[in-house]
């Protein structure tokens, strides 16, 4: 039997050793998610007792991360504009980036009236969009759609959880059978296909179908762009997520579908990010 003092040092030490920047943080959330202890407590106690099958679970977890799988699959849990939503490999673990892209939207349209307006979200994964936009305009519709079966599946269950209502559509995006959109938001992927495996070996873990953007990056953009300009309203909004490389291309995709360029944001490493 060892305690969680002993645990603490120990996951520490072989996450540092494994080059894990956030060694502590990283540490402090899987323990905390294995002995189902709130943060503070594993940051401040010592004594409590671990048993031989949690300290199995520990050494299990701390060695696939140290493999590449990314932290939020291990918690099974990601931290997105202040609320905790489940996550597993079937879904994108939500990016800071959409966060601004939430925001931005948000930053636009708060002193609009969005009662019954119609809003959708291309590409559902874990949900964060349409669930965080239920919550800031409860009023509005909110629809999304997905073409992973799995994806649904999470998103709907996070949406249980937080008690909001929202239409899911299961369906290609061509496909869908939607109409008289208000505003569009979408988190389409975006990367080349030839970069997937060159990028870091975390990304590796989650889903292709969330990531892959095709040989020149663009093939969901396109489909994105080509639905939008079928299902929006004449004076409707659209919210697209780009590539730090795409705001020139994703531009003349839009401006050919009959779109204006209302104004593009840059992240916060300062990439254009998110183009209406
Ligand atoms: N909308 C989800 C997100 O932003 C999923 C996006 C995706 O799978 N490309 O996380």
């Amino acid at each position: 039997m060892i305690n969680l003092g002993e645990a603490k040092k120990v996951t520490f030490k072989t996450l540092l050793e494994n080059n894990i920047k956030d060694y502590q943080f990283e540490g402090l959330s899987l323990l905390s998610k294995i002995l189902d202890l709130d943060t503070k407590t594993v940051i401040t106690e010592n004594e409590i007792a671990i048993s031989l099958e949690q300290k199995n679970l520990i050494e299990k977890l701390t060695k696939k991360r140290i493999e590449g799988m990314p932290l939020a699959y291990l918690t099974k849990e990601k931290l997105f504009f202040n609320e905790t939503f489940y996550v597993d490999k079937n879904v994108l673990i939500p990016r800071h980036e959409t966060e601004e892209l939430i925001d931005y939207f948000f930053s636009l349209i708060e002193t609009e009236n969005l009662k019954n307006k119609r809003i959708l979200d291309i590409g559902t994964g874990s949900g964060i969009i349409p669930i965080i936009c239920k919550k800031k305009f409860p009023k509005a519709n909110i629809f999304t759609l997905d073409k992973s079966n799995n994806a649904i599946k999470i998103a709907k269950k996070n949406a249980d959880e937080k008690e909001v209502e929202i239409n899911f559509i299961h369906s290609e995006i061509i496909k869908a059978n939607i109409n008289e959109i208000d505003y569009v938001i979408s988190n389409p992927p975006y990367i080349k296909t030839e970069m997937l495996s060159k990028l870091s070996n975390e990304i590796n873990f989650e889903p292709k179908l969330a990531l892959d953007g095709g040989s020149d990056g663009l093939l969901q953009i396109r489909k994105v762009i080509n639905k939008t300009s079928e299902l929006i309203k004449k004076n409707g909004k659209f919210y697209l997520e780009i590539g730090f490389d795409q705001k020139n291309k994703a531009s003349r995709l839009l401006n050919k579908k009959g779109f204006f360029i209302n104004s593009t944001l840059k992240d916060l490493a300062k990439n254009d990010r998110c183009i209406v």
